[in-house]
């Protein structure tokens, strides 16, 4: 075993957690002294070349939550966290000179602006630092894989198949507490929304679902929808449901930052199993964390082509950019009113259902035939679970331009009869419109 460093620093990004972090865990192996940083970036809260803010409100104060979580969660383990506005910050450079600083430790992240973040680091940094990058955000890490991500294959049932036979989910990481003068003095200020720029704001009251950041609260969800509800027994029944906060797991947002991992619902499925029973739902979370690994195996094989129009399937159709038909779109006031419910929906509480998403999204691309990318980037803005990953993806996906190769499109009327035969879903949105806009 080699001796033990000083001082390193784990920089948390979307690994928001302090249990079950390979990342953290790898970095008090290898050091007398851990210090958690984090940067919160204000150009994360700008708007984007689509004229969307890239964090709204919803994901922002989800955001700050997770973060005071991870704080005293951190704390408990006798490690700061200090949050800092970008690498460049003066502060910062200090805090690596004052603690002689040799290693960071990192979640291995590839898409472009993550790798534009890593090289500003690096760039601020003098040679002797070294940066330690891990794969933490799976169900079924890269490296366990029988095959290199660049070799991923290009349909999902493969990909499952060959994973579940041939690759096992690690196990939890465990994590010890280090010792108490570990601890650093924190200077940093720690954000509100007011510093993000945003007004403070209630949930609204028809949200299907009130989430709170932080591990603490996911945690509490995971008890409650396995354990309390039994929700996870009638999952694979009840998950193309619209209304209340049962019919799915509501796992994605905590999942998009890391204060939860696939890892950790994984295994309380087994433990939910190995009580009381295993069915066809039990099994059917698991098979959509594998959609959710698919996608991102995708992006790794894939890279930039995910934000490309022609997307990786490299298919031209013919795309316009009308702003009418956008802001209609955005603001749930199309000719569709399945459609303009679920955008209500989203544009009211930060969420919206795996099966308004797929209609949503195909009614823009394929209806509307706009430019998908809009689409995909007003979503990066408004859902609290935000994933690079599985948002591009299932854009592509829906669009005609990712993994499927057959050009598909909803059938709007016909969604609308399966899951919503009596307007439930659109009267709760759409009836008392005036008096709530
Ligand atoms: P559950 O049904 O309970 O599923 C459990 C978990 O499995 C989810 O939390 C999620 O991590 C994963 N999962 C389920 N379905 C998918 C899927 N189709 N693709 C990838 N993972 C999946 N999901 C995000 O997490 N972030 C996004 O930014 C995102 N953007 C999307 C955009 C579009 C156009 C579409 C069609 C889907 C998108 N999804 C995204 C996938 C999916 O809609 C959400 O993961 C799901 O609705 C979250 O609800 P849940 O946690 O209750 O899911």
């Amino acid at each position: 075993m080699q001796p033990k460093q000083n001082t390193s620093i784990v920089w948390f990004t979307d690994n928001l957690r302090a249990q079950d972090n390979c990342v953290l865990k790898m970095a008090m192996t290898h050091s007398k002294q851990v210090i958690g940083v984090y940067f919160l970036d204000q150009k994360d809260f700008e708007k984007t070349q689509f004229g969307f803010k890239k964090t709204g409100k919803f994901r922002a104060k989800f955001t700050i939550e997770t973060l005071q979580c991870l704080k005293d969660d951190l704390a408990n383990l006798n490690i700061s966290l200090l949050i800092f506005k970008s690498s460049t910050q003066t502060d910062f450079k200090d805090l690596i000179r004052h603690c002689d600083v040799k290693t960071i430790y990192k979640e291995k992240q590839w898409t472009n602006e993550e790798i534009n973040c890593l090289e500003s680091l690096k760039s601020q940094l003098s040679s002797d630092i070294e940066i330690i990058e891990l794969f933490d955000q799976f169900l079924f890490n890269p490296e366990d894989a029988p095959f290199h991500y660049s070799e991923t294959p290009k349909v999902f049932t493969q990909f499952r198949k060959t994973l579940e036979k041939k690759a096992a989910v690690r196990p939890i990481a465990i994590l010890q507490a280090q010792d108490k003068s570990g601890m650093v003095k924190d200077c940093s200020v720690f954000p509100n929304l007011q510093t993000l720029g945003y007004e403070d704001f209630e949930t609204d009251q028809r949200a299907a679902f009130v989430f709170k950041g932080g591990s603490k609260e996911a945690l509490k969800r995971l008890e409650d929808y396995f354990f309390k509800s039994k929700g996870l027994g009638v999952y694979k029944k009840t998950r193309n449901g619209l209304l209340g906060p049962n019919y799915s797991s509501k796992f994605s947002p905590w999942l998009a930052n890391g204060s939860l991992s696939a890892r950790q619902i994984y295994w309380k499925v087994k433990e939910f199993e190995a009580q009381y029973y295993s069915n066809q739902s039990t099994y059917w979370l698991v098979f959509e964390l594998i959609w959710r690994d698919f996608f991102k195996y995708v992006s790794l094989k894939h890279g930039d082509a995910i934000f490309k129009l022609d997307g990786i399937l490299k298919k031209e159709y013919i795309w316009s950019k009308n702003p009418k038909f956008i802001s209609q779109w955005t603001e749930g006031k199309t000719a569709d009113d399945f459609v303009n419910a679920n955008m209500i929906e989203l544009k009211k509480t930060g969420w919206m259902s795996n099966r308004g998403r797929q209609n949503v999204a195909s009614y823009f691309s394929k209806n509307l035939k706009q430019d998908w990318r809009i689409g995909a980037a007003y979503f990066e803005s408004m859902l609290l679970d935000y994933d690079v990953h599985s948002n591009y993806g299932n854009w592509m996906y829906v669009s005609g331009v990712g993994n499927d190769p057959r050009d598909r499109i909803f059938n709007l009327e016909r969604q609308a009869q399966m899951y919503d035969a009596n307007k439930q879903f659109r009267n709760h949105w759409l009836k008392n419109r005036t008096l709530w806009n």
